[in-house]
């Protein structure tokens, strides 16, 4: 089969400034040839690695990078650099640290190119058009997608609802006009867009396909528009039960299980127990939880503490009940990123299907959503850090930048207890009231 054309976000620029930070942030799992091709190139202490330091670790049937005991990749050097680009060139790098921060999943007869927002360079938009990196990225994604390719099945629009691909495209084109154009603010494109997403999982099920979805899709839209008109935001307040399952959201968005966490040992796991029972309940202050070191190298302006310092500063940490104030989230400046980030996800069809846990593009497009007001609790949680009572661009950036790592790749967020609770938010009305309640 020929190999399938590959589709690039538009919008997105990306070049990496060696943070260091997904050195740090990532297991590295490589392949068995990869492993032989390490063990072939002889590292020695005149490298700069200790005769006695293990460069690879078994992990169940994985092989990983190991690290070094500050919890950076076993290959990075003192300046920030790998030592394996340095001394034989990018292609001798395992694949897994030469794709990030680009995710690439196979979507019908394409490929289609995301990009993770964990990478600080890519939340703030630096570097090369992503457009501009065809070549390299081609070559990428005939590496990750076999030549023995085989179309996925579309993913379903919910539960027992097949849909088609090009049903698929039509609907995400749909979602990203209605995200990006107009002159609402995001908070209520991003309403309007749930509302008829709503309207359309109670639509009769043979209504669903490329001709009818043609007529609908625009009746649903005007429809939504009339129903949450410009500059109208109207502002519900969460309901308990809806801050809580939010809350859990967060802390596990907030999570991030790292070479030195698996180190923690046990207290490292009745700390991050209670961190979870702290969230729920939402009483006291706010845990301290570590930056990632790509956001502490990008943002922030205190010196880069360790990890077990960073978790020692709760005294600095707001109240929970602080964070339910207004923090002026809505700015041009922030709707910007966020459209650049959906775009991003949605072109990349990271949000559904294959590439996240296999979920209906509906609960997908849910779990998307939700991660608006997740990003602007975060950066709330930032601003008040900092004795701040509005967030800035750099407090938005930063969360986001923090969360997004676990988006589609934490294990806790693709199990039924997680899926399940997108579902309940949504049967209770509450995802909308989370998205206008923390954009105030
Ligand atoms: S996190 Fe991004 S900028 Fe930092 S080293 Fe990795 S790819 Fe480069």
């Amino acid at each position: 089969m020929a190999r399938p054309g590959v589709i690039l976000p538009i919008l997105q620029n990306w070049s990496c400034h060696n943070c260091g930070g997904c050195c740090r942030e990532h297991q590295i799992v490589i392949t068995a040839e990869e492993k032989k091709r390490i063990d072939r190139q002889k590292w020695t202490s005149a490298d700069g690695i200790a005769d006695d330091q293990p460069l690879i670790v078994a992990h169940g049937t994985d092989f990983r990078l190991n690290h070094q005991a500050d919890g950076a990749c076993v290959f990075l050097d003192e300046r920030g650099l790998c030592r394996i680009h340095s001394k034989f060139g990018e292609a001798a790098k395992p694949l897994a640290c030469r794709a990030y921060p680009y995710a690439v999943h196979p979507s019908g007869n394409s490929v289609t190119v995301s990009l993770r927002f964990s990478c600080p360079s890519v939340v703030q938009n630096l570097g090369e058009p992503v457009a501009q990196q065809r070549q390299t990225l081609e070559e990428l994604a005939g590496e990750i997608v076999p030549s023995n390719y085989q179309a996925p099945d579309a993913p379903q629009l919910f539960a027992g609802q097949p849909m088609s691909w090009p049903d698929v495209l039509l609907l995400l084109a749909f979602v990203e006009r209605g995200l990006a154009i107009g002159k609402a603010n995001f908070a209520t494109r991003l309403l309007r867009v749930l509302t008829w997403i709503e309207l359309l999982e109670k639509t009769p099920r043979d209504a669903i396909n490329v001709e009818q979805l043609g007529h609908l899709l625009p009746l649903l839209h005007e429809a939504s528009v009339r129903a949450q008109p410009d500059d109208d935001l109207p502002l519900v307040e969460p309901t308990g039960i809806g801050r809580t399952l939010f809350r859990q959201l967060v802390a596990q968005l907030l999570r991030h299980d790292t070479d030195m966490t698996a180190r923690g040992g046990f207290m490292g796991r009745m700390r991050l127990l209670s961190d979870g029972v702290r969230f729920a309940l939402g009483r006291g202050h706010v845990p301290a939880m570590a930056d990632p070191i790509s956001v502490r190298v990008a943002f922030s302006r205190r010196s880069a503490k360790s990890p077990e310092s960073a978790a020692n500063t709760s005294a600095a940490m707001p109240a929970f009940s602080q964070l339910e104030k207004e923090f002026g989230g809505r700015n041009a400046e922030f709707d910007e990123l966020f459209v650049r980030y959906f775009r991003v996800k949605l072109q990349g069809l990271h949000f559904c299907g294959r590439a996240f846990y296999d979920m209906p593009f509906i609960d997908g497009f849910r779990s998307l959503a939700l991660m608006y007001p997740a990003t602007l609790w975060v950066a709330r949680m930032r601003a008040a850090r900092d004795g701040r009572t509005v967030v800035s661009l750099p407090d938005i950036q930063a969360a986001l930048a923090t969360i997004d790592h676990n988006f589609g790749y934490s294990p806790a967020l693709g199990m039924a207890a997680a899926k399940k609770r997108i579902q309940q938010l949504a049967r209770m009305q509450q995802i909308p009231a989370l998205c206008s309640w923390y954009s105030r």
